[in-house]
């Protein structure tokens, strides 16, 4: 379903800064259903990797392939339609203040011209699906981190995307919303045929939800592949200390 090849990106130095590799060499394929934990340390280009699986953020080179189409490849109108079928969700939950929950489930419809009575029906069933039936008119102050978090998927879902990428979901989140959103995150995978992307430093996050992981550090993968296997024979320093206790 997501094919990276050999990406690398460099940002370039400024007067006051060196250049940074932040992306060196990278290769990977998620295959369609999966939960593929992507693992780092702080600095290790986690988020960079996310922002350019959808092209926020151009490789320096390599090529994204997403759902057979490849990303890198096309021009800037055709990578805008391209981009619905990936949704993504963050830390900070990057949710409108000023709207209530429905209206900002049903703001990427309305950007992409889908009628009032059919974003309306389609965001409150999403609402719905994440447990927030009651919340439909709250705004995201009045909501828990747990449920704005909620909010956020029910919008990155809106599109019907079937590529959802989550960095750093849960790290501003409790440890019981955490298992829920987590929960909630594998559900709706297995439940809406997605391919889903979980970026974290928490390799405990990983353990609980993900099929497979991809270790990154400094840019590069240290390792990859299916969870046992990855947690059984861990084949770098990183691994290691993301790994205490080898099972
Ligand atoms: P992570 O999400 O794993 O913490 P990032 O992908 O955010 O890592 O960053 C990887 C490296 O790239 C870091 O050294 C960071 O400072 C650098 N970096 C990220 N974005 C930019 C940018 N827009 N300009 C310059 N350097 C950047
Ligand atoms: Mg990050």
């Amino acid at each position: 379903m997501i094919t990276l090849s050999h990406i690398s990106k460099t940002f370039p130095g400024t007067r006051r800064r060196q250049p940074v590799i932040a992306l060196d060499d990278v290769s990977l394929t998620v295959e369609r259903g999966q939960v593929m934990g992507v693992v780092g340390p702080s600095g290790s280009g986690k988020s960079t990797l996310a922002r350019i699986v959808n092209l926020l953020e151009r490789p320096t080179s390599g090529t994204v392939t997403v759902d057979g189409v490849e990303l890198t490849a096309l021009s800037a109108g055709r990578l805008n339609e391209a981009r619905r079928t990936i949704g993504m969700i963050f830390q900070q939950f990057n949710l409108l203040d000023s709207r209530t929950a429905l209206a900002n489930v049903e703001l990427p419809l309305e950007l992409a011209g889908v009628g009032r009575a059919e974003r309306r029906a389609r965001a409150t069933e999403l609402l719905e699906r994440v447990g927030l039936a009651d919340k439909l008119g709250s705004h995201p102050a009045q909501l828990s981190g747990g449920q704005r978090q909620r909010v956020a998927i029910a919008r990155a879902l809106a599109p019907r995307p079937s590529v959802l990428l989550c960095d750093e979901a849960t790290s501003a989140l409790d440890p019981a919303s955490t298992t829920s959103v987590l929960a909630l995150l594998r559900e709706l995978t297995d439940e809406l045929d997605l391919t889903t992307v979980l970026i974290t430093h928490e390799m405990d996050v990983v353990k609980r939800v993900c099929d497979h992981v991809t270790l990154l550090e400094g840019g590069r993968v240290v390792d990859s592949g299916a969870l046992g296997d990855v947690v059984r024979r861990p084949q770098s320093p990183l691994a290691t200390r993301l790994l205490p206790h080898p099972q």
